[in-house]
């Protein structure tokens, strides 16, 4: 079995979880087994390592890309920055509000997380609609860093969220997809 059917076999798929109609990819048994969680992280590992593509910072989604993300940063010796939903960060943030299926969302950055030309990897678990990491790649934008490549576990390209993202000019790299 090949990495990507090896992890794929380890997520697990609830039906109508959130809310009715829905198949959440729950990564949490991924997670939970070691042999499986070490093959994550270093196929993550083994491809920022490469001198090209080692990011100075790399930043984590609220909250499954901060699993992913610290251990990344760890393994890479570089730092660890998180971006949080609204009103979690104690200091002083930048904020970028973008649109869900129902209502909106607020994401927030401390504004001394990156500097001005810092490559920042920004992780997350998953890519559904594409809305979440595109409102990370704006706001390190905003602070002036430049989000070199976008990283998740799980695309629903179905969704189309990874082709907007690429179409917006995010290069991504994703282990699993699920349609
Ligand atoms: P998007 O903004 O529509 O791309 O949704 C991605 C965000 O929602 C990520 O932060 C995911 O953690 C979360 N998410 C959406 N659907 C799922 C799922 O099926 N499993 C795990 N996380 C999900």
């Amino acid at each position: 079995m090949d990495s990507s059917a090896y992890l794929r076999s380890h997520i697990r798929t609830v039906p109508d979880w959130p809310a009715p109609g829905v198949q959440f990819r729950d990564i949490t048994p991924l997670l939970q087994d070691p042999k499986v969680f070490r093959v994550l992280i270093d196929t993550f590992v083994h491809r920022y390592m490469d001198k090209h593509l080692r990011p100075d910072v790399v930043a984590g989604l609220d909250a499954r890309g901060f699993i992913i993300g610290s251990v990344l940063a760890y393994e890479l010796g570089v730092g660890f920055v998180p971006i949080r939903k609204k009103g979690k960060l104690p200091f002083t943030t930048v904020e970028e509000t973008y649109e869900l299926e129902y209502g909106s969302a607020t994401v927030e950055l401390h504004t001394d997380a990156v500097r001005p030309g810092d490559r920042v990897l920004l992780v997350d678990d998953l890519i559904a609609t594409g809305g979440t990491m595109m409102a990370g790649k704006r706001l390190l934008e905003k602070l002036g860093a430049q989000v070199m490549e976008g990283a998740a576990i799980v695309d629903l390209p179905e969704l189309q969220g990874s082709r907007r993202l690429r179409e917006g000019g995010l290069a991504l790299f994703t282990l699993v997809d699920f349609s």
